[in-house]
């Protein structure tokens, strides 16, 4: 009987468990994706860039002589319909760590099990799975630090090499058209601007590493602080469609490590950042909907209003602020410095709820990741693990001034600003929708929609305020 092998988040042929144990077994592989219950409540940007990921992945896998299946529906019955339809007597797919994903597979498991079936699911997402890495009193980590310290001399095994071939069933099932998906659909105008940032597919991830390996890792732990510069290796977009798997990330860093490469242990220490928020989200699986102190219900936050909405469209006169929202209207990303410094301006200087800027990046980033953008946005808030302390407020106009000295990352997206004229600034005006009613023509904000000092004192009174209430 044929093995059907679900694919989630896992677009790649190498390093991947679940597929390399099915392949094993020497029988058919039906490989399917399913636009489910989960899919179907994720952003604009990230929906559309999954459609490239799946259509890059279905000519990778006809190049092994199989084939994708797509549906849509509710993961359960969807795979009940496919294993009737089938035969199959197996079901295989990587573990994802989530709330809503893990709700969903826990449903998936136990039913298929019940029906008398083989659900088997692997390590295909993280370097270390959640439950193994272990304080000494074996809890789970709250701070990154001691988090590190644990894994980083660990191993986290062989990559796995990609399999020349997969064994096909004597007859495919039905597909659904990918086209008919549309799910590009809510892109609006954005899709063909932030189309010429993106690297889809495996074969595209793993030329980005070793790129980055070759060129860039070494001045890393400088470089990847300053905004202008391009000292990232902007492999977060393939990591969260597992495109590339963080272990092959780990191993190429490793050997960096081991040829003297100075930027080689920072660029580890990155990778394993996606671990801690993938370990946080299963330990404490509130990170990505509420509060993870329950101290911050008590802070006054304030709901989506207008100058969040200033926010969205870079438009608060706080320019490295404004670079950064039109960077991510543009190329689908956020520089992380950036990401750093609009996440503070929105939740303490506009004292707006975290969510609502989680929610908008959800939307807008092609990298979105539900576990590392949840951890971001409380770690910025104050509310989250390991948080920056609440008042250590984030100053922009410092900030820019020490990580963009020369203002080329706030000309480069602000097109309002004295300077040439750039194609990237100018391409934000072409993303948006047309509502926004916004142009190059429009004068740039003669003054910030809350002024630095007096936002910072507004929030520091009601985080004063907050805990005399306490
Ligand atoms: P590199 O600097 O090359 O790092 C290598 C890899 O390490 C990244 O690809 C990423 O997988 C991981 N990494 C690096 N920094 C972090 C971090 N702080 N947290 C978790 N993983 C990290 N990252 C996402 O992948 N998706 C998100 O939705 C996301 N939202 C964020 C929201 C906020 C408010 C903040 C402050 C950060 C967010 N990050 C998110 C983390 C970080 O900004 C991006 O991972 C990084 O900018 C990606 O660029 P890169 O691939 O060039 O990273």
């Amino acid at each position: 009987a044929p093995i059907l092998y679900w694919i989630r988040r896992d677009l790649r042929l190498s390093d991947n468990p679940a597929l390399t144990w099915a392949k094993a077994q020497g029988r058919p592989i039906i490989p399917v994706f399913l636009l489910d219950q989960v899919v179907e409540g994720w952003g604009a940007a990230p929906r559309w860039r999954l459609g490239l990921g799946l259509e890059a992945h279905a000519a990778a896998l006809e190049a092994v002589e199989s084939r994708l299946t797509l549906r849509r529906g509710p993961a359960l019955d969807t795979l009940r319909g496919l294993v009737a339809e089938t035969g199959a007597d197996t079901v295989v797919w990587n573990r994802l760590y989530t709330a809503d994903e893990r709700a969903r597979d826990t449903e998936v498991k136990e039913a298929l099990r019940g029906d008398g079936l083989t659900a088997r699911s692997f390590n295909g997402h993280v370097l270390f799975e959640p439950w193994t890495v272990e304080t000494g009193s074996g809890g789970f980590y709250r701070v990154y630090t001691p988090f590190w310290k644990n894994v980083r001399d660990r191993d986290p095994g062989e990559t796995l090499a990609a399999p020349a071939t997969i064994p096909a069933p004597e007859a495919w099932p039905e597909t659904d058209a990918l086209d008919d998906w549309d799910l590009g659909r809510a892109m609006r105008r954005g899709a063909d601007v932030v189309a010429q940032h993106v690297h889809v597919g495996e074969s595209s991830a793993q030329a980005r590493l070793g790129a980055f390996i070759a060129h860039k890792i070494d001045g890393y732990d400088i470089a990847r602080d300053m905004l202008a510069e391009d000292g990232t290796s902007g492999l977060s977009e393939n990591l969260t469609y597992g495109e590339i798997s963080a272990r092959t990330c780990w191993h190429a860093g490793q050997r960096a490590m081991a040829e003297g490469k100075a930027g080689a242990e920072t660029f580890l220490k990155e990778v394993v950042w996606r671990d801690f928020a993938h370990h946080l989200a299963y330990h404490t699986p509130h990170l990505t909907s509420g509060n993870w102190r329950p101290e911050w219900d008590a802070f006054p936050w304030r709901g989506d209003n207008a100058q969040a909405e200033a926010w969205r469209r870079g438009r608060t006169g706080i320019e490295v602020v404004d670079a950064g929202m039109r960077e991510m209207y543009v190329t689908g990303r956020m520089h992380n410095r950036a990401r750093m410094l609009v996440a503070s301006y929105l939740t303490k200087h506009l004292m707006t709820h975290w969510r609502v800027g989680c929610d908008w990046f959800a939307d807008c980033l092609i990298d979105w990741d539900p576990a590392s953008n949840a951890m971001g946005w409380q770690w910025a808030a104050g509310s989250g693990p390991d948080a920056a302390p609440f008042f250590r407020i984030f100053n922009p106009e410092t900030q820019g001034e020490k990580f963009d000295p020369k203002g080329r990352y706030r000309r480069r997206w602000v097109a309002e600003l004295p300077g040439p004229e750039n194609a990237d600034a100018l391409a934000f005006y072409d993303a948006i929708p047309r509502s926004w009613d916004m142009g190059p023509g429009d004068a740039y904000p003669t003054a910030p929609i809350v002024g630095l000092s007096e936002g910072r004192q507004r929030a520091l009174d009601a985080y004063a305020q907050r805990d005399a209430t306490e």
